[in-house]
């Protein structure tokens, strides 16, 4: 996937503009500033993310999935891009404590990563601080995990789910549980 931002020398007819083509995915979306977001993605060109990327890289996929590429020139920023489908088995072992992308990731579409880890560090953080202080049990640090767990589970399924969708995503397995610092 690539992802830029850039100048366009047409404005957009619509706010948002979203097509797939074919083998090919784009989206734009305005900053506000006069520079747009685009991502794209053809799917017939996976290459790695170290290959160097340029504009008329950037203004084909546009063209083969919006039909134009909107006169893009002046990229401020590009880079190559893909995304990471996991869950870690625990969010607790022993006194690591798992939270965010490091607890689940998955792809951007959706955009609920960044929320979903606010929430894990806000329920983390409290019972950290109660059990530190010695106002709770330090069992309840455990419950992080059976609150926490399903939620994250639910996200990598919604994203994947909407990623017969256009994020494309690295191989590879889940990774086993981390062994207990205690064992
Ligand atoms: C293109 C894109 C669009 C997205 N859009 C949205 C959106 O619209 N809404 C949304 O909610 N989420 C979105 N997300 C997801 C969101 O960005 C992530 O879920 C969120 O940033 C995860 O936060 P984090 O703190 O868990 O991890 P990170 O943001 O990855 O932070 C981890 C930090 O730890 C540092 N680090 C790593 N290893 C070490 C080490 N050994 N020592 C010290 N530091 C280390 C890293 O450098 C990094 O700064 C998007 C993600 C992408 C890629």
């Amino acid at each position: 996937m690539v992802l830029a931002d850039v100048r366009l020398a047409e404005e957009p007819p619509t706010l948002l503009t979203v097509n797939a083509v074919g083998d090919a995915f784009a989206f734009l979306a305005p900053f506000g500033d006069g520079y747009h977001r685009v991502i794209g993605w053809h799917r017939g060109r996976n290459v790695p993310d170290t290959e160097p990327l340029d504009l008329a890289e950037i203004q084909e996929i546009t063209r083969l999935a919006l039909g134009r590429d909107f006169g893009t020139h002046d990229a401020g920023w590009m880079s190559r891009f893909h995304s990471d489908e996991r869950q870690a088995p625990a969010h607790r072992v022993g006194r690591v404590f798992l939270a965010g992308d490091a607890a689940h990731v998955h792809t951007p579409a959706g955009g609920q990563g960044m929320n979903t880890g606010l929430q894990d560090a806000a329920n983390l953080s409290w019972k950290l601080a109660a059990v530190a202080g010695g106002h709770a049990d330090p069992a309840l640090l455990d419950t992080c995990q059976d609150e926490r767990h399903p939620v994250g589970g639910r996200c990598c399924a919604a994203a994947a789910g909407s990623s017969a969708s256009p994020w494309p995503s690295a191989p590879g397995p889940s990774r086993p549980a981390p062994r207990s610092p205690r064992s």
